[in-house]
């Protein structure tokens, strides 16, 4: 799953990991998600090779939280190097590494030399570029697609809103009797085919179903992430734990706020798909660097091979999610359970699909409250079987399979 959530799930259902602190990505968390979220070792957290961690930085006593940004470029489906510190005005990096570009949480940047502060020199930092691989597309869309969706501008990052302005496309032919979908990629900015999943579903399928059910599909939640091909946004906060009311993250209030909008005018979600890719840099990077910052010993895990599906606890849907596996089954391959008979921790309910309580951890898949189905995709750009068009048209089948059992069930 969202590797980050894996260990949340486990710790929600057994009380468990409460030796190893905060969630990795919980350290800046605002402190509104339930208690039980933030005891866990997030699930971005399974990994197959113990890679060496080439940023070691030690945490203070003071430690209030640094994201390091790798200043070089980062393979399709790594997600930089982030990692905790203390503060520390020097940074040991061993020779041939790369070197890292820090920015600071929460008022460090006096720590810090301000030409290495990525959010105040932000070209320094970027992987890839929102404008070209985004927003171009949705401005190319918005032409192309004017008599089926309007799309709209819900919000923009504040650090710099003209740079990360955040769209949504809505089906034209709107009607509140009609059951509405919600399609949200981009949450984690590293998860690519997450954006370019729901890009490519725009593009190619998303006009059929526009007078059959009333689409909403936001591509890319977290922009800045997306350029800086990192899972956390740029205050080093995990969007997928903070759509709560009040949230820290611009990213997650936007979305929040978009779908309040469209519920006061008489929407109801029946659905909503939310697009991730589970990859091998979650075990090679971020779960080093979690150990390395929190001074922990770092335990090898693996990230499952293939494609899965991590649905409520709450509401598990199981014929619906048999139907979206059954359909990307056909695109891409399905994740096995490991040794244990486990996915990412969490023994599989049905072929492909474990569950998590998404409300209580305030991931996405339950932003918007009152959906009838919901899930979240898992997609495995890193597999020797995949590739990016696969990766991409995986989400799309899922999209598609989930809306068409849905119709079918109208
Ligand atoms: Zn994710």
């Amino acid at each position: 799953m969202p590797p980050d959530e894996a260990g949340a799930v486990r710790g929600h259902r057994r009380a468990l990991l409460v030796g190893l602190g905060e969630s990795l990505f919980g350290l800046h968390d605002s402190g509104l998600q339930p208690a039980g979220s933030r005891r866990h070792q997030p699930a971005d957290v399974r990994a197959r090779s113990p890679p060496p961690l080439p940023h070691v930085l030690s945490r203070s006593s003071a430690d209030h939280g640094h994201l390091a940004v790798c200043d070089q470029a980062v393979p399709r489906g790594h997600a930089g190097h982030a990692v905790g510190c203390g503060g520390a005005r020097g940074v040991e990096r061993p020779t041939g590494q790369p070197a890292l570009l820090l920015r600071c949480a929460a008022g460090a940047e006096r720590d810090h030399p301000s030409t290495l502060n990525p959010t105040l020199n932000p070209k320094q930092v970027n992987q890839r570029s929102y404008a070209d691989e985004v927003l171009s597309k949705i401005y190319a869309l918005k032409g192309k697609a004017s008599d089926t969706f309007t799309v709209e501008q819900y919000g923009a990052l504040s650090i710099d809103p003209e740079r990360y302005p955040l769209f949504v496309f809505k089906s034209k032919a709107w009607d509140n009797a009609k059951p509405t979908c919600l399609v949200t990629g981009g949450v984690h900015g590293y998860e690519t085919s997450g954006v370019q999943g729901a890009l490519l579903f725009l593009q190619t399928e998303a006009t059929k179903y526009a007078s059959q059910i009333n689409l909403v599909v936001a591509p890319c939640v977290s922009p800045w992430s997306y350029e800086h091909i990192q899972r956390w946004n740029n205050n080093a906060d995990d969007p997928n734990r903070n759509f709560v009311p009040g949230s820290p993250c611009d990213e997650c209030n936007a979305v929040l706020d978009m779908l309040a909008n469209l519920k006061d005018a008489g929407a109801r979600f029946t659905i909503h798909i939310d697009l991730h890719e589970t990859t091998n840099s979650d075990e090679e990077e971020f779960r080093p660097a979690k150990a390395a910052r929190d001074g922990a010993k770092y335990e090898p895990d693996y990230i499952p091979d293939g494609f899965y599906l991590v649905g409520d606890v709450d509401n598990p849907q199981p014929e619906w999610h048999a139907a979206i596996i059954k359909e990307v089954k056909k695109v891409t391959h399905i994740a096995p359970p490991d040794a244990k008979g486990q996915i990412i921790g969490e023994k599989p309910t049905q072929e492909g699909c474990i569950l998590y309580p998404l409300k209580s951890l305030g991931l996405c898949g339950a932003v918007t409250g009152d959906y009838q189905y919901s899930t979240t995709t898992e997609v495995y750009p890193d597999s020797p079987k995949a590739n990016d068009d696969i990766c991409n048209r995986a989400q799309v089948a899922a999209i598609t399979a989930a809306i068409d059992y849905v119709l079918a069930k109208q």
